[in-house]
């Protein structure tokens, strides 16, 4: 697991120069943020834009982030995605300073919503969910109070009472604040913020039948906690009124503040938990660590690195506009993480056999091959060459057009780190595929020699026949086709029919030692991970991380 070493210092944004204000000011005297996912799914490369703009805001200015789980609905939430999200967490390299569940403070939620009632601030509703919404007006028509608006605060002590104790089915009962059914912000008019459900929570089993709601909940747990800056995304900054209001009217003797930023989209990358969960439930994918799934933990299966998780976030920076990221910009810093720590090596993809006709029967020879091109420290290793080779079906053609200048019947071309092999002959089986060729090898070309004689103007990639291992590479396009779903839509329509392409071929003998996780660049192809989960001690399974070139660039 990677720690993170050393405080990094993000770009400046409008959040950080609030936090800087409010530090020189000496209204707050520590920050302390926190992240608070729902445990309803697997977190997805979204939250990781929060979880580092959250880490990294505290860590910068000597602050506390939480991790605290938002666990106030029992109906969807499960253990299972706590384990989950505290392992992303952690991958992407944060340590949090206190560790919460919500549902640890529903008996303080509890009593300050008697405090609400005792104010004459809540009361308890008979209406049914429908009627609640229907009397909520409009934007531009006031909403009308129900009929058990005004009862008396005895009343409301003794219902809400037996809302807990259980009297009530659900959707019987529900608490509401008392705030203003005519105020021009739709989430002040008499918002619900208990009601009741009978179901088993993963947390605090059957001890409660009613539950607080996100809006309520929230701002109470941010208040316990003692958070200063409640960073959300933009669909929230309508509900910031409410969250003042509660955190005033429950008298919480914290204040904290909420501020907005907006969401991050990807381009062909569908971003909600209850959709990947769909992609997960109808069997589109392999799990929610696919490594086509935009998850943590399928961008982590893919091969992405936790610290180019955490550059992309902090290069695409913090705004307050609805924006669309292009993926490829992602791809960009991956390949940069890579570029110069990964083994760079050659990996053939439907192979085809060479036979090298003069060169020595039982002959094998060890050819030097730098470990990485752009970085010497990385070394050199050593790599077997004889009589059988493997290249790639696509470096052979019978007949060539123009301006192809890898293997055709009478050209030369060269193998990468090794000899000059010209074509003289092809073996089809009988359905006319090339299945062999006849090639032979000058030896005065050797790799490294100073050999000046003649120029051949392509180099195609290889690896050994005897020594190669065999192996699957995987290769991946976007799950989704394009970014015109929107809520209604279906998405699954949208799937790409060739996001997942499986392709077997040979890599050099040294893979031997792959672990799950390593990475590699394999010439001319791309950066590829050692899948852990197809990866066996005789199986080895690579997932395409990302290919070799981009048109983008930041
Ligand atoms: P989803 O709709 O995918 O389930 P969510 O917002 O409901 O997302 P939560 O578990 O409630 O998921 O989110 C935890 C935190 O992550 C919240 O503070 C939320 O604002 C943030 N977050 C979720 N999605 C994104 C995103 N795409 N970009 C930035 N932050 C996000
Ligand atoms: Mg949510």
């Amino acid at each position: 697991m990677e720690t993170k070493s050393t405080t990094v210092s993000t770009p400046s944004n409008f959040i950080k120069n609030i936090v800087n204000e409010d530090l020189k000011s000496g209204k707050v005297s520590q920050v302390i943020t926190r992240f608070p996912p729902e445990p309803n799914g697997y977190l997805h490369i979204g939250h990781a834009k929060s979880i580092c703009l959250n880490f990294e805001l505290a860590d910068e200015f000597k602050g506390l982030t939480n991790l605290r789980f938002d666990d106030t609905n029992p109906v969807k939430e499960d253990t299972e995605y706590v384990e989950s999200i505290k392992a992303d967490v952690a991958w992407l390299g944060f340590q949090w300073d206190g560790l919460f569940f919500a549902s640890n403070y529903f008996e303080e939620m509890y009593n300050r919503a008697l405090v609400l009632i005792r104010k004459g601030l809540a009361y308890v509703d008979n209406q049914t969910a429908d009627e609640i919404r229907e009397t909520r007006g409009t934007l531009t028509q006031p909403g009308t109070n129900s009929p058990y608006r005004e009862r008396s605060v005895e009343e409301n002590l003794d219902l809400f009472e037996r809302m807990r104790a259980g009297e009530f089915k659900d959707g019987e009962r529900v608490l509401r604040a008392k705030i203003d059914m005519s105020s021009p912000n739709i989430n002040l008019r008499d918002p619900i913020i208990y009601r009741v459900v009978h179901a088993h929570h993963h947390n605090t089993g059957d001890a409660w039948c009613i539950y607080p709601m996100y809006a309520f909940a929230h701002p109470l747990e941010d208040a316990i906690e003692g958070v200063t800056h409640s960073i959300c995304t933009l669909e929230f900054e309508d509900q910031r009124p409410f969250y003042d209001w509660v955190v005033r009217e429950c008298e919480m003797p914290n204040v904290p503040r909420q501020y907005e930023f907006a969401r991050l989209n990807l381009t062909n990358t569908v971003m909600s938990k209850r959709k990947l969960k769909q992609l997960v439930d109808e069997k589109a994918v392999d799990g929610w660590d696919d490594p086509r799934m935009p998850t943590i933990s399928g961008l982590r299966r893919r091969g992405f690195t936790a610290e180019a998780i955490r550059n992309f976030s902090r290069e695409i920076g913090v705004a307050r506009s609805y924006s669309v990221v292009d993926s490829k910009m992602l791809d960009h810093f991956i390949r940069e993480d890579l570029k110069l720590k990964a083994l760079r090596t050659m990996g053939v993809l439907n192979p085809l056999k060479v036979v090298i006709t003069n060169y020595p029967e039982d002959q094998v020879e060890m050819l030097d091959m730098e470990n990485n091109a752009e970085n010497p420290e990385m070394g050199t290793r050593q790599i077997p060459f004889s009589r059988e080779i493997y290249i790639e079906q696509d470096d052979f053609m019978e007949n060539p057009p123009n301006k192809y200048f890898r293997l055709f019947p009478g050209n030369e071309v060269r193998l990468k780190n090794a000899y000059f092999i010209k074509c003289n002959d092809f073996i089809k089986d009988e359905n006319g595929k090339v299945v062999e060729l006849h090639c032979t090898y000058d030896v005065e070309t050797k790799s490294g020699s100073g050999f000046t004689g003649r120029k051949v103007k392509g180099t195609i990639h290889w690896v050994d026949a005897k020594s190669a291992i065999p192996a699957e590479f995987r290769l991946y396009e976007p799950l989704i086709l394009d970014n015109e779903e929107n809520e209604d839509a279906s998405f699954l329509e949208n799937l790409n029919p060739n996001s997942l392409q499986i392709i077997q071929g040979f890599v050099e003998d040294n893979m031997k030692q792959a672990q799950p996780h390593d990475k590699f660049q394999f010439f001319r192809h791309g950066y590829f991970n050692v899948d852990p989960k197809h990866t066996t001690s005789d199986r080895l399974v690579f997932n395409l991380i990302v290919s070799l070139k981009s048109s983008f660039e930041v």
